[in-house]
């Protein structure tokens, strides 16, 4: 049996991959438009961290308190970099390691602690694979940004609600 066709396993282009010095506005939008809501966080081009998109999202909205205007906080902090909220606490994120698809056995990949291996052949990214559940999960949910009044909505677009003017909430995985 090979983990290539194990369900853990995303072949290339199916994770977005996206730049540290991109800004969380455009986080968000990409984030929005998957499956999943977690992202390889690249440096240079390299894999570097797998992030959970909620809780980038979460950490992000939790910056202010509750009875001020979202829409100002997102005007605030959205231009700033990806990589440069990944060091918050707050946020969870895993490690990437590269391994070679030949000399790198199911167990080797399994008997770790949460993270993600790219997985190489002669040195050619075929994929990701997500070794536990903790990892897979955030792989899965939609995210789905909500309204004070309830609304859904597609993307934050600038914080407040596409249907009545109120700012966006919070987030829910779906
Ligand atoms: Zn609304």
């Amino acid at each position: 049996m090979t983990y290539i066709n194990s369900e853990k396993f995303f072949s290339r282009g199916l994770l977005p991959e996206i730049e540290v010095t991109v800004p969380v506005r455009e986080v968000f939008a990409r984030i929005s438009k998957e499956t999943g809501n977690g992202f390889v966080l690249t440096q240079s081009g390299r894999p570097y961290r797998y992030v959970v998109g909620k809780s980038l999202v979460s950490s992000f909205l939790q910056r202010t308190q509750p009875q001020e205007d979202r829409t100002d906080v997102i005007g605030r902090f959205a231009e700033s970099r990806a990589g440069s909220w990944i060091s918050s606490p707050d946020i969870l994120s895993f490690p990437i390691e590269t391994a070679e698809r030949t000399k790198t056995t199911l167990e080797q990949l399994e008997n770790r602690p949460d993270m993600v291996f790219e997985i190489v052949d002669a040195g050619t990214p075929l994929g990701f694979y997500l070794n536990h559940e903790n990892v897979l999960n955030a792989a899965t949910g939609r995210i789905v940004w909500v309204c004070k009044q309830g609304h859904d909505n597609a993307d934050p677009d600038h914080g407040t609600c596409a249907v009545c003017p109120f700012p966006i909430d919070h987030v829910e995985v779906r």
